[in-house]
């Protein structure tokens, strides 16, 4: 029988998650809802030492404002729970004690300042200590002492930690989505710690024992736990659970914009943008990392934007809804080889996907923005506001980049633009300026088409430079060089306020 597809997000909370966790989960669920499977969110917290408040409610806020939409978890339940770590803290003994009784791991009790000794030793020699199978016996261990011994330390409460016993010499398979076969000698893996005498598991058997007690069918993360994949396939042998354990896809990591290295949780303040989902707020020392969320991004550009990243389809399809993904998405199709982390390419899907919203829509979101920037009593309606923003919404990638393209709408110039004056208003613009008043002043038709009949054939027949004169009716308009077509702008600002502008240009420019 097929077996039903299970995936899990198992985050730790050890600070805000990293754009690349991000794009983990997003490929679980793509997987998950393409197959009509399950996608499970399970806080991986059994190192408290990293614990940092509020980065749980942070990644389900994240996961929340992205759309992910988990069938099981800790925030929402399920028939496999409890889905944090720590609250499963019981469970685990069992499985360590199984290990040791059947010899495939051991009771270690070298206390940590001799571990550091035996380091800066072999350090000394040039060398790298590591515990494992040629070592393991020279060490304070269960497999060293006489069995009185070990009782006799365990039950006077010395602390101890329990270690996974690599076979010597063997040739581990880790069979990879992505990879296809990945070999590794056990001569070279350390017997890892799996359980410590405070009870609780490592990260290593608590994962396995979670992923085979919530039947997980497939396990996608990140490429930096490949090197632990060989251990992870060695402890579902010892468990003797072989037969149902999960298949791995690794995925390639996420580079710097140079692709020089891995893409950092510090990189993104250096280089400028954000590498978390959403702005975090450092308890400990009082900083603050930018989100994608406050940047102003919309949630399907960053998913469609981080989906592309070490993913593609077979065309040169660009635009991805959520629901075009879950059903093209394939880990066939994931590169081997790290994605280079190009923001602008973010930017880009922000654009397209700005572009794709009403104007309406668009006037909503920039309300706040507008009566930040006017006072109440010259606010102008949403329809007015949805209009200019049709007229410049391709000029921005950002809702907060609209002011800056429509401002001169609103308000009226109070200075020209130094650049434009010099290259655009001339010695004969304010000769211009006083006939193209009067004309307009004439003028009923106030449509578009009203004012280019009235003003193209005056300026053919008076032989100005239709660039020249329409130049400097920019600048009395807006201020500078810049806007949409200017009939737009007549339109938007009605004759009264058109009319002012000029005179007041006139008076300052004149
Ligand atoms: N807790 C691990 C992490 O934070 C999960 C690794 C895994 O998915 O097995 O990345």
């Amino acid at each position: 029988m097929e077996r039903k597809v299970r995936v899990r997000f198992a985050p730790s909370p050890t600070g805000p998650l990293h754009i690349g966790g991000v794009r983990t989960a997003l490929y679980n669920y793509f997987f998950a809802k393409q197959h009509g499977g399950d996608m499970i969110l399970r806080i991986e917290d059994t190192d408290q030492t990293r614990f940092v408040t509020g980065a749980e409610d942070y990644i389900i806020e994240a996961l929340t404002w992205l759309g992910i939409k988990f069938d099981e978890g800790v925030h929402i339940g399920g028939n496999y729970g409890p889905y944090r770590q720590s609250d499963r803290k019981p469970m685990y003994k069992q499985y360590a004690d199984q290990l040791i009784e059947t010899g495939w791991a051991y009771y270690a009790f070298d206390k940590p300042e001799d571990l550091e000794n035996i380091r800066k030793e072999y350090e000394s020699q040039k060398k790298n200590f590591q515990y494992d199978c040629t070592t393991r016996s020279a060490m304070q261990n269960s497999l060293t002492l006489s069995a009185e011994e070990v009782k006799r330390r365990l039950d006077s409460g010395e602390p101890y930690v329990v270690r996974f016993k690599f076979p010597a010499d063997t040739e581990i398979l880790v069979n990879d989505l992505i990879r296809g076969e990945v070999r590794m000698n056990s001569n070279l893996l350390d017997d890892k710690v799996l359980f410590k005498s405070d009870g609780m598991p490592t990260y290593h058997l608590a994962n396995i024992i979670d992923d085979h007690t919530m039947e997980v069918s497939h396990v996608i993360r990140g490429e930096e736990w490949l090197p632990s994949a060989p251990l992870h396939v060695m402890l579902y042998k010892a468990f003797g659970w072989e037969d149902t354990m999960p298949q791995f896809a690794h995925l390639p990591l996420l580079l710097k914009p140079d692709g020089n290295g891995k893409l950092s949780k510090r990189d993104g303040d250096r280089l400028g943008f954000p590498v978390f989902p959403l702005e975090f707020h450092n308890q400990r020392d009082g900083s603050i990392s930018s989100g994608y969320r406050e940047e102003g991004y919309y949630p399907e550009a960053v998913i469609n934007f981080l989906a592309l990243l070490g993913w593609h389809a077979t065309g040169d399809q660009e635009m991805y809804t959520m629901q075009e993904l879950i059903e093209q998405f394939s880990l066939e199709r994931v590169s081997k080889s790290g994605a280079k982390f190009d923001y602008e390419k973010g930017k880009w899907f922000n654009h397209q996907y700005l572009q794709l919203k009403s104007n309406e829509e668009l006037a909503e979101q920039f309300l706040p923005i507008l009566k930040n920037k006017l006072t109440t009593n010259t606010l102008p309606s949403l329809e007015v506001v949805a209009k200019v923003i049709g007229l410049t919404k391709d000029r921005v990638n950002f809702v907060s980049e609209l002011w800056d393209q429509v401002n001169f709408f609103f308000v009226a110039p109070e200075e020209y633009d130094e650049k434009s004056l010099k290259k655009r208003w001339k010695e004969e613009s304010p000769k211009h300026m006083t006939e193209i008043l009067a004309l307009l002043e004439a003028h009923e038709d106030w449509s578009a088409d009203g004012l280019d009949n009235l003003i193209m054939p005056w300026i053919a027949e008076k032989e100005y430079g239709v660039g020249i004169v329409m130049n400097a009716f920019r600048i009395c308009l807006v201020g500078a060089a810049r806007g949409p077509h200017i009939w737009n702008i007549t339109d938007v600002l009605g004759k009264e306020e058109t009319l002012r502008r000029v005179r007041i240009a006139l008076d300052k420019l004149g």
